[in-house]
């Protein structure tokens, strides 16, 4: 449930209380499911700050969040949580701290859903390509019975039209959950970039980047558990379903922007004109790191391209990869990869696209 509005107003009062030389770190990693799950600890505040290679390696119950290997050998196993990123801690505030983690098994490998370990191994190998990503992120807002904001719980809402980027009553729906999140992200120093409500009434978005490398992942990672706190202080629930409403209403995707330093120069165009080529090659590769249920989603309709064909175009947001207008005016600048639904792991749409243009 929400916490009241008394309830908040009483923990503000604990604020400001003196931590007396100790610091709470929220540790944060991904499940089998790709929600965020956190705890916390207490540890001692380091003047300087924390970097994540001074922070001790944690660990949790795997068994319990289905990420143990489930051989049944044993009742449980430990996962191991080591320290990747750091982030101020925008509902604590003070010296409290985020603390981003990745999964690892007590053999020294990978946790099965660990996909940030194989992403930054080739962010580093080209990182002298300089690549950089932009991520859309679209998301729905849902009561505690699933119902989207707004929406009679009876039939539907008046057609799709005056909702996107909309204004006033009748039209949006939870914008203080929206404000929140924008100034928690800025808090933490999240690369987020902009927001606007979606075309289906209750659907949002917010844009992070352009990041460089496996920041990419990481910081859309935060502001995606940025956003689960925010809403659960509004009693709502985030959903990330690619087509959370069957019939006329859009789905919710992950846009991905895409340039390398030498697509971002004069002569540019060839260099991405080349990355598409490659891409066209493998696109079922890509759908299959793209989401869960996205299928519902590429349509051919709805602002999307269809899922069983690779197209592309300039300004044309019913294909699979859209050149923005500008960049091919210019001659040079990004791309965007349309297909990405909204629940995909951004550690594996940064890796494909990696993997596809420069391995
Ligand atoms: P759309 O018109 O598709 O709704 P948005 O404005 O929502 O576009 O998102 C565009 C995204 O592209 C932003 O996240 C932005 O940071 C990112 N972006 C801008 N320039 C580049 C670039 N050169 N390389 C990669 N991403 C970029
Ligand atoms: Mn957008
Ligand atoms: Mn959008
Ligand atoms: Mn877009």
């Amino acid at each position: 449930m929400a916490a009241s509005t008394s309830n908040q107003v009483i923990l503000k009062k604990y604020q400001d209380l003196d931590q007396k030389g100790s610091i709470m770190a929220e540790y944060i990693w991904i499940d089998a499911e790709g929600n965020v799950r956190s705890k916390s600890r207490t540890l001692a505040l380091k003047k300087e700050g924390y970097q994540p290679q001074d922070l001790p390696v944690w660990n949790f119950d795997g068994s319990s969040t289905g990420q143990a290997p489930g051989d049944n050998s044993v009742d449980f196993e430990d996962v191991y949580l080591r320290p990747v990123a750091v982030f101020p801690d925008p509902f604590r505030l003070h010296d409290n701290i985020l603390v981003l983690t990745e999964c690892w098994m007590s053999d020294g490998t990978p946790n099965k859903f660990n996909y940030r370990h194989e992403c930054a191994k080739i962010m580093e190998a080209h990182k002298d390509k300089k690549p950089w990503f932009g991520l859309e992120q679209e998301y729905t807002l849902l009561d505690l019975n699933d119902r989207p904001f707004g929406w009679p719980q009876a039939g539907f809402p008046a057609p799709q039209g005056p909702y996107y980027c909309g204004v006033g009553a009748g039209k949006v729906v939870q914008r203080d959950i929206v404000e929140a999140h924008y100034k928690a992200c800025l808090y933490a120093g999240v690369k987020i970039s902009g927001t606007n409500a979606e075309v289906m009434p209750a659907q949002w978005e917010y844009q992070v980047g352009p990041c460089e490398g496996i920041e990419m992942g990481d910081h859309l990672w935060l502001a995606r558990f940025l956003l689960s706190r925010v809403a659960e202080e509004f009693g709502a629930k985030v959903s990330v379903d690619p087509k959370p409403m069957p019939g006329d209403w859009n789905g919710a995707g992950l846009h991905s922007n895409f340039s390398s330093e030498e697509m971002r120069v004069e002569g540019g165009m060839k260099h991405i004109e080349a990355a598409i080529k490659k891409l066209e090659g493998r696109h079922l590769e890509h759908i299959a790191v793209y989401g869960e249920g996205n299928e519902k989603r590429l349509t051919g309709r709805h602002e999307t391209g269809s899922i069983d064909k690779f197209t592309y175009g300039v300004a044309d947001r019913g294909s699979s990869i859209r050149i923005p207008r500008e960049s091919a005016a210019k001659g040079y600048g990004y791309f965007e990869d349309r297909r990405p639904a909204s629940n995909a792991d951004p550690y594996r749409v940064t890796l494909a696209l990696m993997e596809t243009i420069f391995a």
